[in-house]
């Protein structure tokens, strides 16, 4: 009786799954960025210098970095060329990744520069802090800013996201501008541009994009 309750079962269950697969085939599933890597992310929170500065400032116990939240999906990415490789949730102050990737360690090191950047903007900058931000970037344009606008449709998020990219590849005096906005001290700004102080061709980052989400 039970092997042919299951056996008749099967068929719907296929057809299930199939459906389920369809469905997914059109979006892309976020999970929190440690599930299967909790000691790898932690381990590159902890080693690298730009990193250990920004975790050390605003998420010392490393709570973005937990396992337990729900993971979400986007429909529709916002250019067929691109693809989210990270992401930050707002409401659960929680880090993500790509389901798609497994990233390296340099990537998986962007991906949490650039998304702990959005964490820092939504939860710890002052109106005063992000207006002398979006002033320096008008005083010194950066390349990330054309890249934003023709990826990104919510003009809404432009500033939050130029933040991020610049964190994510800060020139010199993005660097020393965080310092003079006090976002960073000015010994952090010293490490900061010893260990990292120029940025990667843009060719070479093209198709890594992330995202925050409310
Ligand atoms: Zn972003």
């Amino acid at each position: 009786m039970v092997s042919s309750q299951l056996s008749k079962n099967i068929p719907s269950l296929l057809v299930a799954g199939i459906i389920a697969a369809l469905l997914a085939g059109c979006a892309t599933t976020f999970i929190p960025i440690s599930w299967g890597m909790r000691d790898k992310v932690l381990r590159i929170s902890q080693q690298d210098e730009v990193l250990k500065i920004l975790f050390h400032r605003y998420d010392p116990e490393r709570n973005t970095l937990r396992v337990d939240g729900a993971s979400f999906d986007i429909v529709e990415m916002p250019h067929k060329d691109w693809r989210f490789e990270g992401a930050y949730r707002r409401e659960y102050k929680l880090i993500y990744r790509n389901l798609d990737i497994i990233p390296a360690d340099g990537d998986l090191r962007n991906i949490l520069a650039h998304e702990m950047a959005h964490h820092i903007w939504a939860n710890f900058l002052t109106k005063e802090q992000k207006k002398g931000w979006c002033q320096h970037l008008q005083e010194n344009p950066s390349r990330w800013q054309a890249l934003v606008r023709s990826v990104y449709a919510d003009a809404g998020t432009y500033d939050d996201e130029d933040f991020a990219y610049t964190v994510e590849f800060p020139r010199k005096v993005d660097v020393e501008e965080l310092a003079r906005l006090a976002i960073i001290t000015e010994d952090e700004m010293r490490r900061w541009v010893k260990a990292n102080a120029t940025s990667e061709p843009l060719e070479s980052r093209v198709v890594k994009v992330s995202g925050s989400w409310q």
